[in-house]
């Protein structure tokens, strides 16, 4: 399969991400070794991510790729059904080059279809947007936010895959998507 053109809009969105990062950095906590997000959903993917994906995976050494199918095998969802996402050893991302978009977009504010503001879930945790944002009440903290005086106001972007891969440039450089699920899902298929 051929990612040339997936390759080229990854980068040019993620340079986009880097940019509301930098922008957003009053409010992010995120640093090298803090993996909640990799261990607390269920980590929808289209075809294509999940084909990106499992180029990364290709490219592991044996040993690795042995961890991750275990990791699969030993899946345990939660109530909700969140899981720990298999690709996660000692807190790092073993294919982080190739991980897909929910995983590079997740820490920010994120506008939800009924207009509310979605906060990271691990603002709970006393991490991204914890200093300005309810998480119960998904509203921001006007008040904490005007005595604070940070240099960039919180804002909300709209980095839904769904709104994403509506996006001008995706027409341009004609990706298409496909289908959207789990990424337990896939793996079960991509196993079989
Ligand atoms: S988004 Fe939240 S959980 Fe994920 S690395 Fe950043 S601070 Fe940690
Ligand atoms: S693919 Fe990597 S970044 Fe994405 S959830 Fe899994 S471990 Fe985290």
């Amino acid at each position: 399969m051929n990612f040339d053109n997936y390759k080229k809009f990854i980068d040019i969105l993620s340079q986009d991400l880097d940019a509301m990062f930098e922008h957003q950095k009053d409010y992010i906590f995120c640093k090298e070794g803090c993996s909640h997000c990799c261990e607390y959903g269920e980590y929808p993917f289209t075809e294509i991510e999940f084909n990106y994906l499992t180029e990364g995976f290709k490219n592991l050494d044996k040993k690795t790729q042995n961890i991750i199918l275990d990791n699969f095998k030993n899946i345990k969802k939660d109530e909700k059904g969140y899981y720990v996402c298999p690709f996660l050893i000692n807190k790092k991302c073993s294919v982080y080059d190739n991980r897909g978009i929910v995983c590079r977009t997740f820490g920010l504010l994120n506008k939800e279809a009924d207009g509310k503001v979605n906060g990271p879930f691990c603002g709970k945790l006393g991490l991204n947007y914890s200093n300005v944002y309810d998480k119960e009440t998904k509203e921001l903290l006007l008040d904490v936010i005007e005595e604070m005086q940070y240099k960039n106001l919180p804002r909300v972007f709209n980095l839904d895959i769904n709104n994403i891969r509506k996006l001008d440039l995706v027409k341009e450089l004609g990706i298409e998507f496909g289908e959207q699920k789990p990424l337990e899902e896939w793996l079960k298929e991509y196993a079989e």
